[in-house]
């Protein structure tokens, strides 16, 4: 865990050479111990442009540090930026241009998340940076490391609805980052015997279907045989994931947007399916918002023993494993800690990023990718700004590629214009996960490809719109850049085009 130093650790107070000023926020020294308790290794990322301007001597800033590791230490790395940033209030701006003017380290720049990533042995994705502003958050981000904003009355409202998770305090944070590392844990996925054939559901589009892919991949460790149940927006997706042996599609009348009636005869034949699969046991993934009670119920019918799947609603007889997630844990880790707790855990060395069966793209990633669709409409950048994106990052001299699918043609055609390249309609899914792995960055919002870049480890520029949890939904353990009024209400167009 990496912590911004002044504002987050110890109060703030403008370039402060002088180490009796220091005063460590409430609760920080109890809160750190905890996580070092937890074997969590910790670090510093501070920016400490006092030092370039002249506030303070080098002399100083090591005497204040000494000061901070006496009163909250031992920090396992210090990593600073000496730098000055002519750009600094640009810089902090929301969608600001970032440390274009300064340095490779100055937050919001990544630099400092990286080095100390480095100088802890790890990646970034293992990383989580816990800071009282915007930048902080930027830096974790465009890094690829998770973050916790613990806001002060100095914190902007917009940083704060930005952010991919919010905690009152230092002892909050710890909270918060304890939890979700509890949550997917081996030691719950203990039990006696391994079972033959496993079934697995997500019966709803490609992104869900993607998240749940380090999920999958935990039951395929602990498991003969995967059986997947999918929907038909899904199928593609799940033929890409490790770990899945055979696969059902299936439009489930109580998840599909547009379903169909349901009758006898059809669950009837859904439940003769399921029977067929000869699995013993079902672990099924839904949505915050969808029940797995209905087909927990169809899979009673069909002979299967044991089912595990997250429920608020009660079970009854219908849940082995009723388990239960709180809100805003991202999508891969409430998947993950579903799993945990019907007894299977990711094998040492797997980590718990997203993964596809493919290579990776092809290197030097000489283009950009820009996908304007979205599967949920209410989450799609206007056409007339994503036609402006491709025209700004051709205008800076970047191939630009466009994606869409078959329904989004005429999308595609309008926002490529004459600066890009069409291929909307032209990519099944298996050429636009090629496309996406040797891009150097792909421009999309809340919708399958960001998934699946962060499972080719391609960075996203993430055009999130707030209808739900960027901390949940957000791109996982890969860099990314939120751009966009995160303040917005959902449902309703942006301001007019700035320029
Ligand atoms: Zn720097």
């Amino acid at each position: 865990m990496l912590f911004d130093r002044d504002g987050t650790l110890v109060h703030d107070v403008p370039y402060n050479g002088d180490p009796d000023r220091v005063r460590p926020v409430d609760g920080a020294r109890e809160a750190l111990d905890r996580l070092r308790a937890a074997g969590l290794r910790l670090g510093v990322v501070t920016n400490q442009s006092g030092l370039a301007r002249g506030h303070f001597s080098a002399a100083d800033l090591a005497r204040v540090n000494a000061r901070i590791d006496e009163l909250l230490g031992p920090f396992d790395t210090w990593q600073i930026c000496p730098h000055d940033d002519p750009a600094d209030s640009d810089a902090d701006a929301p969608g600001g241009p970032g440390g274009r003017a300064g340095c490779r380290c100055r937050k919001p720049a990544p630099g400092l998340v990286i080095d100390a990533a480095r100088a802890l042995g790890t990646v970034p994705g293992r990383c989580v940076v816990v800071g009282d502003i915007g930048r902080d958050m930027t830096a974790a981000g465009a890094a690829g490391a998770a973050g916790v904003l613990v806001p002060t009355p100095a914190t902007r409202p917009e940083e704060i609805a930005a952010a991919p998770a919010v905690a009152g305090d230092l002892r909050g944070a710890a909270d918060l980052i304890l939890r979700r590392q509890r949550l997917v844990g081996p030691a719950r996925a203990t039990r006696r015997s391994r079972p033959r054939a496993v079934l697995v559901a997500r019966p709803d589009s490609a992104g869900d279907v993607l998240v749940t892919g380090p999920a999958i991949r935990a039951v395929a460790a602990g498991a003969d045989r995967v059986v997947m149940l999918c929907g038909p927006r899904g199928r593609a997706a799940a033929e890409l994931l490790p770990g899945v042996d055979e696969i059902v599609e299936w439009s489930l009348p109580w998840i599909d947007p547009d379903p169909a009636a349901v009758d006898r005869e059809q669950v009837g034949r859904l439940t003769d399916r399921l029977a067929a699969t000869g699995v013993q046991e079902a672990v099924l993934f839904t949505s915050f918002h969808q029940s797995a009670l209905p087909l927990a119920l169809v899979l009673r019918m069909a002979g299967v023993a044991r089912i595990a799947a997250i429920s608020d609603d009660y079970p009854g007889s219908l849940l082995d494993v009723r388990h239960r997630v709180p809100l805003g844990i991202p999508e891969p880790e409430r998947a993950l800690s579903l799993a945990a707790a019907a007894g299977f855990a990711l094998p040492p060395g797997d980590e718990p990023v997203l993964r596809l069966r493919t290579g990776p793209g092809a290197a030097g990633r000489p283009y950009v990718v820009v996908h304007p669709g979205s599967s949920v409409p209410a989450r799609a950048c206007p056409p007339v700004r994503c036609e402006q994106i491709v025209q700004a990052l051709a205008g800076a001299g970047h191939r630009v590629l466009v994606t869409g699918g078959p329904g989004e043609r005429e999308l595609c055609a309008r926002v490529a214009g004459t600066a890009g390249i069409d291929l909307g309609g032209r990519t099944a899914l298996p050429d636009l996960v090629r496309i996406i792995a040797g891009a150097g960055a792909l421009v999309v919002g809340n919708t399958g490809p960001a998934h699946i870049a962060a499972a080719v480890g391609t960075p996203v520029v993430s055009l999130f719109a707030p209808t739900v949890s960027f901390g949940q939904w957000g791109p996982y353990r890969v860099p990314w850049v939120r751009l966009g009024d995160a303040t917005a209400p959902a449902g309703t167009p942006g301001p007019p085009p700035a320029r």
